[in-house]
């Protein structure tokens, strides 16, 4: 027999069907055992009439919740039963899979255990709904972002994760034996998104790893999390890389809007605002000042903005703008990367942005310095070495068009996204300082 999934039960009445799932709730009463059995598309009451088969009856009695089981039995419409007024009138039961008791948590407890405990089981965790949903709507995320760019020239590529050099900071580097030498793990594809750029491609994404020996322990960041990211050329500034994500994060909303926005009503508590265009923009130094009006107190002298600020920003942004999105734009030089391009009419200044959407920081992006010689200058302020960088330095020897692109945390969004308050929530299997397993 050729299984049924949940949500179609009401077209099968009066029919024997098959059912896969788990076993959510048993009754075991005097002369009627009740299961609520859940598959990933709904939860259906399943009836034994013990006198029956009192052999099964007594299998059943045995059986944990949370087992996986098939069962066969004929679909009543039976408009007292609470779930979708449909009962399984229990013909055949074969436990695929029996669950120990007592269970490592009850997912479906009034109460749940804490992040970390549930970390440890998150295969149980994840077996909530509300999480099978998560990610379904990662999934439309991922593709609608593949269909944008697709549907733009873009070209999807796969740089490598093992790399011999830095290509951000030094301080958040995992390094790892190599042969006879030392390898590193990418902290983000940025020189090989740029080498496509040298390569003629034009337009460019990947979604893959990114590696972070951060140290921290915070509601964002991971040690390994999926960056998405893009580059595009023959631009004539940052503008141009802001005005393309835009457009592109309007199209993803909409995307999952449609088709999962009831959904996350009712099981996010989130009513999906589609970001109009434009998104507001806002120079850092008019960011600074209008945070120090409300009261915000920089961290340091060097022109950053620390999460209290985003938050508070965003605030601003909403009350003046109703808008949950908005791009911090011309960072001061010393908290940007050497390759980020200065602003001629200001060299203290970068083309370049934050996107921070309700309070979290989610991308970074510039046009990038693609003069070799401004390049090399800028490298030199910063203190590099030129030889472990010198292939990167090479891509911007013959011919390279000017360009400009992004990354952006695909947790980040999901969390902004579904209104999810940690990072941990916000991912299949969460990797920090202290969690390498499971
Ligand atoms: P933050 O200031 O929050 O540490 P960052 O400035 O180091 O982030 P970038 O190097 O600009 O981040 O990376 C681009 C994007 O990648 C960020 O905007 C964020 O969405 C995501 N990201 C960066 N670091 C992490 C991390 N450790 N865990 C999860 N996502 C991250």
């Amino acid at each position: 027999m050729e299984r049924t999934l949940i949500k179609d039960l009401r077209s099968k009445i009066d029919q024997t069907v098959e059912l896969k799932g788990w076993l959510q709730v048993l009754r075991d009463q005097k002369k009627i055992q009740f299961l609520i059995l859940r598959d990933p598309t709904g939860a259906a009451q399943v009836a034994h009439w013990k006198p029956n088969n009192e052999a099964l009856a007594e299998e059943i009695a045995k059986l944990g919740t949370e087992s996986a089981l098939t069962i066969t039995g004929k679909v009543i419409d039976n408009p007292v039963v609470k779930l979708n007024g449909l009962e399984i009138q229990l013909e055949s039961l074969i436990v695929d899979n029996n669950a120990e008791s007592p269970l490592p948590f009850d997912p479906f407890a009034e109460t749940l255990p804490t992040i970390d405990y549930r970390q440890d089981w998150r295969y149980m965790d994840l077996r909530r709904p509300v999480n099978n949903l998560f990610f379904q709507v990662e999934t439309l995320v991922e593709l609608a972002m593949r269909e944008y760019w697709t549907k733009n020239n873009f070209i999807e590529i796969h740089t490598p994760k093992l790399v011999g050099a830095p290509s951000e900071s030094g301080a958040e580097l995992f390094s790892l034996d190599y042969f006879e030498r030392k390898a590193y793990l990418a902290q983000s594809p940025q020189f090989y998104k740029q080498m496509a750029m040298a390569s003629g491609f034009e337009r460019i994404f990947e979604i893959g790893p990114v590696f972070r020996a951060d140290p921290s322990f915070t509601s964002r960041h991971m040690t390994e999390f999926t960056g998405v990211d893009m580059e595009m050329s023959w631009i004539d500034s940052h503008e141009d890389v802001m005005a393309s994500e835009e457009q592109w994060l309007n199209y993803v909303y909409t995307r999952v809007k449609e088709q999962f926005g009831d959904a996350i009503k009712e099981q996010f508590g989130v009513d999906l605002v589609i970001p109009t265009l434009p998104f507001p923009r806002i120079p850092m130094k008019e960011a600074v000042e209008i945070l120090k009006s409300r009261g915000w107190v920089p961290a340091d002298k060097k022109g950053d903005i620390d999460p209290a600020g985003e938050r508070d920003i965003a605030a601003y942004v909403k009350e003046k703008y109703n808008h949950d999105f908005v791009f911090l734009t011309d960072w001061p030089i010393g908290v940007r990367p050497f390759y980020h391009m200065r602003k001629p009419e200001d060299e203290t200044l970068t083309r370049s942005f934050d996107l921070i959407a309700c309070g979290l920081e989610i991308t970074t992006g510039a046009q990038r310095e693609h003069r070799v010689e401004v390049l090399q200058k800028q490298a030199t302020e910063k203190g590099l070495h030129f030889e472990p960088i010198q292939f990167y330095l090479d891509f911007f020897r013959y011919g390279c068009p000017p360009h400009g692109g992004f990354g952006l945390g695909l947790a980040r969004l999901m969390m902004v996204m579904l209104g999810v308050g940690n990072i941990r929530e916000s991912v299949f299997l969460f990797r920090g300082p202290t969690r390498l397993i499971p």
